[in-house]
């Protein structure tokens, strides 16, 4: 009988969703399969992707790294969420938060029980309610701690990391692994004849690296997943119309905030990432509404440190491959796809891609039904997520510069419009098919920026009035309370996972 099994795996491209994708499948696939790398240092990486959200905790545990070390080892800081600022309009802040908003009571979500209390005159933003928000505008940060019935033993928070940082960190454990790697720039791929399935990857200097399944993480160039098999883009600018970032890091000049900061500028928004070692900065605009160099103008002035690297310009499309699996490729990464990093969900995005790739691991038949059902799942997902980004941009009230006019009037895709409906009728949340983003996720973007519902849940009217308050007040205590107990964020990092000064020399 034919041996089907694949033996070796050939990663192109050694940026995150590269040295991800190798450290994974490295440690998880052990002995049964080689895992190669290609790269090229001269092209190098994007260097951008510093933000996370909480799901990376499973990656990491999955490949048993020690969260201690991780964090000293790529300069990381704690997160608990996205502030958002003048969003909605000029002036506005909200923070979206990892976890929930309040408790869920008599069988419905807080965010009802909120909205009576806003209707029977309770000043309190939702925030309040919420010990993330809490945490993060008070810089406490722990990690949960084992207290029944506090939300302390419920603290979800994700990482700020140095890029280049978690790339080499995801490096050295997979060539400990067992993931070799080979330096060099590739110039072209062969494919066999009579299937179109890529053999091999060809360097300039003429190594030939063969494979039996090849993972396409070269990034924007998509060098096997588009240049050799040939598919096409599916373009969504017409949604998410910013395509392009400057991107700077600059000197730390105030303790690390326990979240990442997104303020809308005239064309587009702008990243705050702080770091133990520095701040990551971004500005993410659109081409059509400001030129490069007022954008980086722009950048440059709204940064709050001594600039520490020249800035990086970058181009993109938002959007993603027509396939994401073709053959014997798949794509990971950006050359599968961006969806821009307004909520940082690409390096989340690698992870699902891989955990997806291990369900439905393939032989070398690549069966239609495997790649079928890979493919579908995966554009759900992109789908979920690009809603909600798109969210964002047309839940503004802003009519301040072109940009944002445009952003007002845009067409937003149907799924979304079934959503905002929904939500504006009986400030109900329909979340399909598992998606990423929970309940509190949109209820926070769709409240923070100011989309108020006609109603709310009418089984939040039971309790009488006074009752009512006096939970509400007792919630609002207990939050306050449990984020004055919490150490504040650098402490908290000075006691348990300091960075050295320089990691990786
Ligand atoms: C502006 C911006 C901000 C972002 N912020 C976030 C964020 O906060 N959070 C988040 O989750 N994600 C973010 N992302 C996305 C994140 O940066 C990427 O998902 C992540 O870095 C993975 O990139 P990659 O490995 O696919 O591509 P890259 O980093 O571009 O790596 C591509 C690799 O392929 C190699 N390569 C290319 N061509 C060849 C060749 N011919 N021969 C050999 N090697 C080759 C390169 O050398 C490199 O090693 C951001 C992206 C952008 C553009």
């Amino acid at each position: 009988m034919t041996d089907l099994a694949v033996k070796k795996i050939v990663i192109v491209g050694g940026g995150t969703a590269g040295w991800m994708s190798a450290a994974a499948l490295s440690s998880i696939m052990g002995n049964s399969v080689d895992v190669h790398l290609v790269e090229s240092e001269a092209i190098g990486t994007v260097g951008v992707g510093e933000a996370t959200i909480p799901q990376i905790q499973l990656f990491n545990k999955l490949l048993g790294f020690d969260e201690n070390e991780f964090i000293r080892t790529t300069q990381a800081t704690f997160k608990l969420g996205i502030e958002f600022v003048n969003w909605g309009k000029i002036g506005d802040s909200y923070i979206h938060p990892f976890g929930k908003f309040g408790v869920d009571m008599d069988g419905i979500r807080f965010h009802h029980h909120w909205l009576r209390s806003r209707a029977m005159g309770n000043t309190s933003p939702v925030g309040d309610y919420c010990l993330q928000v809490k945490a993060a505008y008070s810089q406490k940060f722990q990690r949960p701690e084992n207290i029944p019935g506090s939300p302390i033993s419920n603290i979800d928070y994700a990482f700020q990391f140095d890029a280049g940082l978690y790339a080499k960190f995801m490096r050295v454990h997979a060539e400990k692994s067992g993931c070799k790697r080979t330096e060099g720039r590739i110039v072209t791929a062969n494919q066999d004849a009579q299937n179109g399935h890529v053999t091999s990857v060809v360097l300039e200097d003429g190594r030939e690296i063969e494979g039996d399944f090849f993972i396409d993480c070269s990034g924007f160039f998509g060098l096997l997943i588009s240049k050799a098999l040939g598919n096409g883009y599916v373009d969504w600018t017409k949604w998410l119309p910013c395509d392009r970032a400057a991107a700077i890091p600059c000197k730390k000049v105030a303790d690390a905030l326990p979240y990442t900061r997104a303020t809308a500028k005239e064309a587009g928004w702008q990243w705050r990432i702080p770091l133990q070692h520095r701040t990551g900065n971004g500005y993410v605009y659109c081409s059509k509404f400001i030129d490069d160099d007022a954008a980086l103008n722009s950048l440059m002035d709204d940064i709050d440190g001594a600039p520490l690297a020249d800035p990086k310009m970058i181009k993109f499309t938002t959007g993603h491959r027509t396939k994401f699996w073709d053959k014997n490729v798949l794509s990971l990464g950006l050359a599968a796809g961006f969806m821009e990093p307004l909520e940082s969900t690409s390096i989340h995005m690698i992870q699902t891609g891989l955990s997806r790739l291990m369900t439905v691991f393939p032989d070398k038949t690549f069966n239609d039904a495997d790649l079928h059902h890979y493919n579908a799942e995966t554009l759900q997902e992109y789908e979920s997520v690009r809603d909600f980004l798109v969210l964002h941009y047309s839940a503004t009230q802003r009519d301040d510069t072109p940009f944002w006019r445009h952003c007002q009037q845009m067409d937003i895709p149907d799924t979304l419009k079934r959503k905002l409906e929904y939500y504006k009728q009986n400030a109900r949340i329909h979340r399909a098919n598992d998606e990423l983003f929970t309940e509190t996720s949109w209820f926070a973007v769709m409240n923070g920026q100011n989309i108020m519902p006609a109603r709310y849940h009418p089984i939040a009217n039971q309790l009488s009035k006074d009752t009512f308050m006096a939970r509400m007040d007792e919630l609002h205590s207990v939050i306050s309370k449990s984020s004055d107990y919490m150490p504040g964020h650098e402490d908290y990092i000075a006691k348990h996972c300091k960075a050295q000064e320089e990691t990786f020399s």
